[in-house]
């Protein structure tokens, strides 16, 4: 039987109870779903999990992929659990119902990545990938190109990926140069390199569809000119499947995740690699981050699935092993006791547990906002597009920033044995390390936060996610021994609009980088608000159901538990916000300087 590497119990708590995800099939949308099918669907996805994904996560990080003239091979396994991913229907599973998805509502989606992530993190990327690119071409794409390339990927037949960085433009993609230059047939010869792409090839599908940024000739400079195409890696010639000059040229040795390569992409050294170009030229970009966007929150499920697993290796290590005794026992000839017992021991795991679930909720907050702008209209359809524009960023970082200190505790619960490869936790913390690097750095997404979301739609994103944490300490505040945590969350909510106006004084001044500067602490503040919400939100549920349905046995200790973590949050992490904030309203600059001798 694998390990356990998530609760479901928690899942199902976050899903229904907190999130209401019922809710949502009151809508057109989502009316052919119901919760019977939505429960058989994590079910089956935790025997996927643990058949053809948990057993495998070690052998994926030691038989690492290879590239051979122009091909690359990546594990065996991998080909079996996607054909399963592609016959299952989970490739398709938010497609709509007439082009034979499942269209299920996001909430539910996350839940399965969280479930197969956490199962074997490394592989996952397949899906994601294939599913994320499928979605811009329904999206944008002809009928020509949905005919085509669609049914193949949703069957799992055909792979895809998202060609944007080249080795001068990562997180700057305005300066991306890869070309495209019109032919006679509508269609476009493409040529550049592309690196770092994850799953660029591989030998378990037919096709691998890359979905693949590049300029049209004359095209302006920067984001204005940059268009999105099809690449395939074969493509249809009299009948037949020819290669389309797009070759991995090496693959890049990587730290973590092993089982996904990253490929260095070189397309039309022969000057025959042909694009189809998606919807109009030099809207590229503002197509891409449909994908993009999708994507943030997915690589914020990562981090959380992958702290998730960690934790439950180190919660079961904590209470199996014997070491030194309570410190007040003061007799040597005690037998030693569990250090889970000790309490540095159990503030390891607190901070852990804390982290996973609050940013399991935040992550299907973000979720539901995406289901609720797609099926409301109005108003009511522009403030969850507005409240999902604003938290985007803090959902790809949290989980993964913070995911990040929850596996190095989850390893140091192990002591010298966290940092052998006996046991798990060094590969954990080796995979999570790239979610704060890839689909947007820490500091990129910073930027994105008190750059632009902050401001956006005259601060109205900012108003309305005041009102909704408002509504949940409005409802805390009806709990006697909630109050003071609803209280707290006030005034905590009252100072970050104290530290973002006194930041905003140097934007209207055009002094962006003093306004900026400091950023990545702006994200942390944020963070750590965001979430103590989102624990405090969890709390109102379960001091309701203790109070009217009075639980017993392992469903009181669970109710209990989540009262208990979300006072973890409040006196432990909730009081850091103080020194961020005295920092980020600190007249004293230190990094906008010129003077590089200070690094000497
Ligand atoms: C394993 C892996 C898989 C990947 N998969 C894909 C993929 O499938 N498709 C794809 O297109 N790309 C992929 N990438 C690329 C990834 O998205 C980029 O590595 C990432 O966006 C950062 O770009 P860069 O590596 O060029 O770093 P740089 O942009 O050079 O950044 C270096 C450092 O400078 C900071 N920095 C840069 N600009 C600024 C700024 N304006 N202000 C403040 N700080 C700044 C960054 O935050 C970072 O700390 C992958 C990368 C890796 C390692």
């Amino acid at each position: 039987m694998a390990k356990q590497y998530y609760s479901s119990r928690n899942l199902k708590f976050l899903l229904y109870e907190t999130h209401d995800a019922e809710e949502l099939l009151q809508y057109e949308r989502f009316a052919h779903m119901d919760k019977e099918t939505m429960d058989m669907m994590l079910d089956t996805a935790q025997q996927i999990g643990d058949t053809h994904l948990y057993p495998h996560l070690k052998s994926m990080d030691h038989d690492e992929p290879e590239a051979k003239n122009g091909a690359v091979t990546v594990h065996p396994k991998i080909g079996p659990w996607f054909k399963e991913m592609g016959e299952g229907g989970w490739l398709s599973v938010n497609a709509p119902l007439d082009s034979g998805g499942m269209q299920a509502p996001t909430i539910l989606e996350s839940c399965f990545s969280f479930i197969f992530q956490a199962a074997n993190n490394g592989c996952y990327p397949f899906v994601g990938l294939t599913k994320g690119s499928a979605n811009l071409i329904e999206s944008f794409g002809s009928q020509e190109l949905k005919d085509e390339f669609l049914p193949k990927m949703y069957a799992g037949k055909y792979t895809g990926t998202m060609c944007l960085t080249e080795p001068d433009a990562g997180s700057s993609l305005s300066d991306m140069k890869s070309s495209a230059t019109p032919q006679n047939d509508g269609s476009y010869k493409i040529k550049g390199q592309k690196i770092f792409i994850t799953a660029g090839d591989h030998q378990h599908a037919d096709n691998v569809i890359h979905l693949l940024l590049a300029r049209i000739d004359g095209a302006p400079a920067g984001t204005k000119g940059i268009s999105l195409f099809v690449v395939p890696k074969l493509r249809e010639e009299d009948g037949k499947m020819v290669p389309n000059d797009i070759i991995a040229a090496s693959i890049f040795h990587k730290m973590g995740q092993k089982s996904a390569p990253a490929c260095h992409m070189v397309m039309g050294e022969k000057d025959n690699c042909v694009g189809y170009l998606v919807g109009q030229p030099n809207k590229g970009l503002t197509y891409m981050f449909q994908m993009m966007n999708e994507a943030r929150i997915m690589v914020g499920v990562t981090g959380v699935s992958i702290a998730s697993a960690a934790y439950y290796s180190a919660l079961e290590y904590a209470n199996e092993r014997p070491q030194g005794r309570r410190l007040n026992e003061k007799d040597p000839l005690k037998p030693p006791t569990m250090i889970i017992n000790h309490p540095d021991v159990k503030r390891m795991l607190l901070m852990q547990k804390a982290v996973i679930e609050g940013s399991l909720s935040l992550v299907l907050e973000c979720a539901k906002y995406h289901d609720l702008s797609h099926t409301t209209t109005g108003d009511e359809q522009n403030k969850y597009a507005l409240l999902l524009d604003l938290l985007t960023p803090i959902a790809k970082t949290f989980p993964c920033e913070y995911g990040i200190a929850s596996v190095s505790n989850a390893l140091q619960v192990f002591g010298g044995y966290g940092y052998t490869t006996d046991f798990e936790l060094e590969q954990f913390y080796r995979d999570i390390r790239i979610t704060t690097i890839y689909e947007g750095t820490t500091g990129i997404q910073s930027l994105d936060l008190l750059g632009r979301k902050v401001t956006q739609a005259n601060g109205k994103s900012i108003q309305y996610l005041r009102s909704m944490i408002g509504a949940t300490t409005e409802e805390a505040k009806t709990y006697e021994d909630l109050k003071r945590y609803a209280d707290q969350l006030d005034t905590e909510v009252q100072r970050m609009g104290q530290v973002t106006s006194h930041l905003l004084q140097f934007a209207l001044k055009g002094d962006n980088e003093r306004f900026l500067a400091d950023a990545n602490l702006y994200m942390d503040l944020f963070s750590i608000i965001t979430v103590g919400w989102q624990w405090l939100k969890q709390a109102v549920v379960a001091k309701r159901e203790l109070i009217t349905n009075n639980p017993q046995g392992s469903e009181l200790d669970f109710y209990e538990s989540k009262l208990h973590t979300m006072k973890y949050w409040f006196h432990y992490e909730m009081p850091k916000t103080q020194g961020l904030a005295t920092r980020l309203m600190d007249d004293e600059v230190l990094t906008i300087t010129d003077k590089t001798e200070i690094f000497a």
